[in-house]
């Protein structure tokens, strides 16, 4: 059998390129993950995007464009009823997000209308924030729920005034290659380190969205729902 040999000066070529790559990091980066520094329980790890750290709103906006203008008191943002909702300057696809919060602790009203709040993905795709402990509502209206689509698996709620941590995954739905179709998305959410919503579907935006259509970006919002919740400790990983 007569099998071609590459003529020396490729062999030489090769080598020299293979060191070259191998200096550089190129062939080491393919082979082991990326080191990051987790951080403490609850982040931030030090690669993610925070986005509120107890300081200020600096990187987020209301409603209109304009300065945010919820409340920061003490490292804690607390929803200024009225003054809509909010939106990061930022805008985000693929994620993982981590937001903190916790219902007010004067307990006021009943269901839907008990410490509600929201966390928006793209401003479209509501995961709900509402005081679950010890109140009644439909089940896809709960904490934790996907709203009006997918109800929690169960409800590991703390108690109003006590923190909670939602650590959500998406992915947003993509426009379909007519142009008129959704390739559906997905959520994956746990509440408090429990399991929730376990990769289900995303497909049309939640009511009370701020926007609607599949887009590749778009920002975080939270929801003014007229109850003064509070939020800390919130940060992005764009995936
Ligand atoms: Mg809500």
């Amino acid at each position: 059998m007569n099998i071609p040999l590459r003529p020396p000066h490729a062999c030489a070529w090769m080598t020299v390129l293979s060191l070259l790559a191998t200096t550089l990091g190129l062939v080491a980066a393919d082979t082991e993950p990326r080191r990051i520094d987790p951080g403490p329980p609850g982040g931030p790890p030090s690669d993610a995007l925070v986005l509120f750290d107890g300081h200020d709103l600096s990187q987020w906006h209301n409603d209109r464009g304009g300065e945010a203008r919820w409340t920061v008191t003490d490292g804690i943002l607390e929803v200024k009823p009225g003054t809509g909702n909010m939106f990061t300057k930022q805008e985000f696809g693929d994620c993982q997000l981590h937001v903190e919060w916790a219902a007010p602790a004067a307990v006021q009203g009943d269901g839907q209308g008990r410490g509600n709040s929201g966390v928006y993905l793209q401003g479209r795709y509501e995961i709900q924030v509402l005081d679950s402990y010890n109140n009644h509502t439909y089940a896809d209206g709960h904490a934790g729920a996907f709203y009006g689509n997918f109800a929690p698996l169960v409800l590991p709620c703390r108690r109003p005034g006590e923190w909670q941590a939602y650590d959500i995954i998406f992915h947003p739905p993509k426009p379909g290659a007519d142009g008129q179709s959704v390739i559906p998305g997905s959520f994956t959410v746990f509440f408090n380190g429990v399991l929730v919503q376990d990769h289900i579907p995303v497909k049309g935006a939640t009511t009370a969205s701020a926007y609607h259509g599949a887009v590749p970006k778009g920002p975080l919002m939270l929801q003014d729902h007229g109850h003064p919740v509070h939020y800390r400790n919130i940060w992005i990983r764009p995936l």
